[in-house]
C-alpha cells in the first residue's frame, strides 16, 4: 500500500515534533502560516479507528506543535480537527490532527471557525 503520509514517517526529514506513537510535520499546502498535520504513526483510516494511546499521543504533541507554532508564528488563535471520510472533506486516507494557526484578519468574520464548513450555516 502506498501512503504519501506513511511515507513521511519512513523519509523522516520534514517532522518537526514526535514521540513514541505520533509525529508532526507541515502541510504542503498550509492554508495559513504554520499549517501542521498530526498522525498515529500506525496506518488507521480515521479519527474513529485510533486507540486511546493513539489519541494521547496525538493530543499530548498537539500541545508540543502549539508551543513551536506560538514562538515561531505568534498566531492569535487556532482550529484544530480531524476530517473523517471523503464526505467530511478527507483527502488523505491516514489519519491526521489539523493544527491551523489563525491570525487576526485572516478571515473578515472569523465567528464561528469551524462550524462553516457546510455552506449555508445560519448565523448564530
Ligand atoms: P485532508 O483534506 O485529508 O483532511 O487533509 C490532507 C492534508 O494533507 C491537506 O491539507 C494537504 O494539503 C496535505 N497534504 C497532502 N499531501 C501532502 C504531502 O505529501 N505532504 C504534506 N506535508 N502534506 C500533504
Ligand atoms: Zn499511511
Amino acid at each position: 500500500m502506498d501512503c504519501v503520509f506513511c511515507n513521511i514517517i519512513k523519509d523522516n526529514k520534514v517532522i518537526i515534533a514526535e514521540n513514541e506513537l505520533a509525529v508532526a510535520f507541515y502541510d504542503n499546502f498550509p492554508v495559513s502560516k504554520g499549517h501542521t498535520l498530526i498522525i498515529p504513526r500506525r496506518h488507521v483510516e480515521t479519527y474513529f479507528d485510533l486507540n486511546e494511546e493513539e489519541m494521547k499521543a496525538i493530543f499530548n504533541l498537539s500541545q508540543e506543535v502549539k508551543k513551536i507554532l506560538a514562538k515561531l508564528y505568534k498566531p492569535d488563535g487556532y482550529n484544530v480537527g480531524f476530517n473523517v471520510g471523503v464526505d467530511g472533506g478527507q483527502t488523505v486516507m491516514h489519519c491526521h490532527m489539523h493544527v491551523i494557526p489563525r491570525y487576526h484578519g485572516d478571515a473578515l468574520n472569523p465567528r464561528g471557525g469551524i462550524r462553516k464548513v457546510v455552506k449555508n450555516e445560519k448565523k448564530y
